[in-house]
């Protein structure tokens, strides 16, 4: 066969693994020479090939300590995640001939201009072979600044089975840092030793990584209890970590720290008392989560106070904590039901329960650096004037921005008013019946033209109508969706809160050097549907904001 002969061809041994061929998988082992040194090479088949590249193992002796797995010794020929290879033309032999000898020159000496040139700009941590225990994640602080020294962590864990937590104090020499999160009910929280190590230990093991630790350590940690009612779970726990200089980006050198927990259960768990696992650590900060969203460097400190979690404003609650906003409140009144899922951010399993309790619930679980205030409340109803204004005060106090995605005109005139004596910017947004269109809109503080400027220029004809559904009278979206009315589809309907949530970025970090950029328009509408109802690339129309001259334009004497 051609990918053998493609061997033999360099004059390179060949031999197919049998016991995996009769299993239905191509492995062929090789001896490939270069400098007078023989290389014993595995080549593994995936069930893909050609269309994915051949994973390459070195059997010895080994090439260095770049591009080559220190455990599993697989080697790293493509870089770029194989975009390289060429799936129709490129065969497993010519590339080892090719690329093999590039590992070997630059670990030859890994630190040459040589190896800079050819080797793809990509961090080789140590701490990225470990063999962690699936699903286990601790999240720490960035260690940035910090020395690699001795000390004491602090760790609180809410699951075991997986392990799950936070290492919420670092003591390392005379710095201290710090990391928590609002998450309650940890099931332990105990005090781990740090050692520090002045290089990345060559081991990989989790049982040779707990020796290591504990000799450097001079004895073993002690033992702490754990809150757990389950009978086979563990009573006991003890941790270690270790500190060490580890290359977390490419030829750069930073503290890193790897996690080593035992757990003792109260029976055996496939005949063993004791369980040693590594568990993975990520750094993670507010600050640190927005490096990947360098524009919104501004969110952690701003405030989004948000009125409708309904087919809108829930997909915008969600949308703002994931791009990392500093704190939500929420206003809203139902409930959801299973029915509305179908138009709702989150699913059935929170069916029953009040949209802003799902809504701080969920945020608070998977983006806990969001505080969420949620307010139950339905505006316009017979509520006790004091007891509204005070949670309309407490909705509202520091909001750097009011969100408005109840889609009811009423209440549009209303908080658009509030908005304006607030001196903060006000944006709205809604669908047509059908989702159809929609429109996204916004006025700033000292804007010359107000919320019903723009309702007049609408009545006008003054901007385009968005389309929508017949027989839907209504040109937004009934308040409620509990009305069988409104139909129209999640996926139509985010298109217009995505605009709405880049016109809250825009706003928010408008005049912030390298924020996200703002927009010159105020007014959007977009069309999904053409007038007959065929669908159409969303298309979008804006217009700025001009007074009316009924409002607040000049009076025609
Ligand atoms: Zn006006």
């Amino acid at each position: 066969m051609a990918e053998v002969a493609a061997f033999t061809n360099l004059g390179w041994p060949c031999e197919i693994d049998e016991p995996a061929r009769q299993a239905g998988r191509l492995i062929v082992r090789t001896c490939a020479t270069f400098g007078g040194a023989e290389y014993t090479l595995e080549v593994r088949y995936p069930p893909g090939y050609p269309f994915f590249p051949p994973i390459v193992a070195n059997l010895g002796p080994p090439t260095g300590t770049r591009h080559e797995h220190p455990c599993e010794h697989t080697l790293c020929l493509l870089s770029d995640h194989g975009r390289q290879w060429k799936p129709h033309s490129d065969r497993a032999a010519a590339l080892i001939y090719e690329k093999l000898p590039d590992i070997l020159r630059i670990n030859a000496d890994p630190l040459s201009e040589l190896a800079a040139d050819e080797e793809a700009r990509q961090a080789e941590p140590f701490s990225a072979y470990l063999p962690y225990q699936p699903c286990s994640h601790v999240a720490m602080p960035p260690l940035d600044g910090v020395p690699v020294a001795p000390g004491t962590a602090r760790l609180k864990l809410f699951g075991h089975a997986p392990y799950r937590g936070f290492l919420t104090s670092l003591a390392l020499g005379s710095q201290t840092v710090h990391y928590d999160l609002p998450i309650r009910n940890p099931i332990a929280e105990i005090e781990v030793p740090v050692v520090a190590l002045t290089q990345a230990p060559q081991t990989w093991s989790p049982e040779a990584l707990w020796n290591m630790a504990c000799g450097e350590l001079g004895h073993p940690p002690s033992w702490a209890s754990v809150k757990s009612n389950d009978p086979r779970w563990p009573q006991k726990i003890r941790a270690l970590a270790m500190m060490y200089p580890d290359e977390l980006q490419w030829r750069r050198v930073g503290p890193n720290l790897t996690l080593l927990i035992e757990r003792r259960n109260a029976k055996p768990v496939n005949g063993k008392y004791n369980h040693l696992a590594v568990v993975r650590t990520e750094f993670e900060s507010a600050t640190f989560r927005q490096t990947r969203v360098p524009e919104l460097r501004e969110f952690p400190q701003r405030k989004v106070a948000l009125f409708g979690t309904g087919a809108l404003g829930s997909f915008v609650a969600m949308e703002l904590a994931r791009s990392g906003i500093g704190r939500l409140s929420v206003l809203d009144c139902d409930d959801l039901s299973a029915g509305n899922t179908v138009r709702w951010a989150l699913g059935r399993n929170y069916a029953g329960n009040p949209k802003v309790g799902v809504i701080a619930h969920e945020i608070g679980q998977a983006y806990p650096h969001t505080q969420v205030k949620p307010v139950g409340l339905r505006l316009g109803a017979n509520n006790t004037p004091g007891d509204e204004t005070k949670l309309l005060d407490e909705m509202l106090a520091g909001a750097d921005i009011v969100v408005d995605a109840t889609a009811s005109l009423r209440v549009n005139d209303y908080l658009s008013r509030v908005a304006h004596e607030r001196d903060v910017p006000y944006i709205w947004l809604s669908t047509t019946n059908g989702a159809w269109g929609g429109m996204v809109g916004r006025v700033r503080p000292g804007a010359r033209a107000c919320w019903m400027c723009h309702r007049y220029h609408m009545m006008e004809g003054g901007a385009i109508e968005p389309p929508v559904k017949r027989p839907g009278e209504l040109d937004i979206q009934p308040a409620g969706c509990l009305d069988p009315t409104f139909t129209g589809t999640a996926f139509d309907a985010t298109e217009v809160v995505l605009q709405a949530v880049r016109l809250v970025a825009g706003t928010l970090c408008s005049g912030a050097e390298g924020g996200y950029p703002d927009y010159s328009w105020d007014i959007a509408t977009v069309a999904l549907r053409t007038p007959d109802g065929q669908p159409i690339v969303p298309q979008w129309t804006t217009y700025r904001l001009e007074p009316h001259q009924d409002c607040c334009g000049e009076s025609v004497a």
